[in-house]
């Protein structure tokens, strides 16, 4: 079920998921029962990760029965709100983990295709073109600053005219604040590049 058989041998086993994820599913427990914050919200492996593809919540996880017996299923957590909303059906844990288990195993096999190149990828070049462009915007958004006070002495001193003075005033704060907003975008992504390695 887990895998194409006869084809190889399972990488990660039912088992061995299984065996995680209930060490996982303990670890997050122990950390939610102290504190009921986003922590306890994301106890289960797969809490907060499964996107539903019709209208993009996040799914939730439930007991479900059927006559007597009881089995986990995932929910769309738009669709258990209001059902007109949003039509996905629920999904059992065993199909989510199966479909899990075998798209690890996919990338496992094409990881000299898929995992390491996006894992160079986002070490190397991006990080380093993103570091030496931050360093240009800090030096830029300093030299912004020296200008803005250079403009503002001149003015006090009366060497320029109000309306000069604002026309350049207003430049440089556009400018200072374009600077700022390209810096914060990659450090955004060097960041997001950095948790995602
Ligand atoms: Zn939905």
């Amino acid at each position: 079920m887990y895998l194409v058989e006869n084809h190889h041998e399972a990488i990660i086993s039912h088992k061995d998921f299984n065996a995680v994820d209930a060490v996982i599913n303990q670890r997050a427990k122990e950390k939610g029962i102290e504190k009921r914050n986003n922590k306890y919200q994301n106890r289960y492996s797969f809490s907060g990760k499964i996107i539903c593809s019709e209208c993009g919540s996040t799914f939730k996880r439930r007991i479900h029965s059927a006559s007597t017996k009881k089995y986990i299923a995932w929910c769309c957590n738009k669709h258990i709100k209001k059902i007109t909303e949003c039509s996905m059906q629920f999904i059992r844990d065993e199909n989510i983990k199966a479909a899990f288990v075998m798209m690890i195993n996919k990338l496992i096999f094409g990881q000299k295709f898929i995992l390491r190149p996006l894992l160079e990828g986002l070490r190397n070049q991006n990080n380093t073109e993103n570091f030496l462009r931050i360093e240009e915007l800090e030096t830029k958004i300093e030299k912004n600053i020296e200008q803005c006070h250079m403009l503002t002495s001149l003015m006090t001193k009366g060497y320029l005219e109000p309306a000069v003075f604002n026309k350049e005033k207003n430049a440089l704060i556009a400018e200072g604040a374009r600077l700022q907003t390209e810096k914060k975008q990659l450090t955004y992504s060097l960041n997001g590049n950095l948790s995602k390695v």
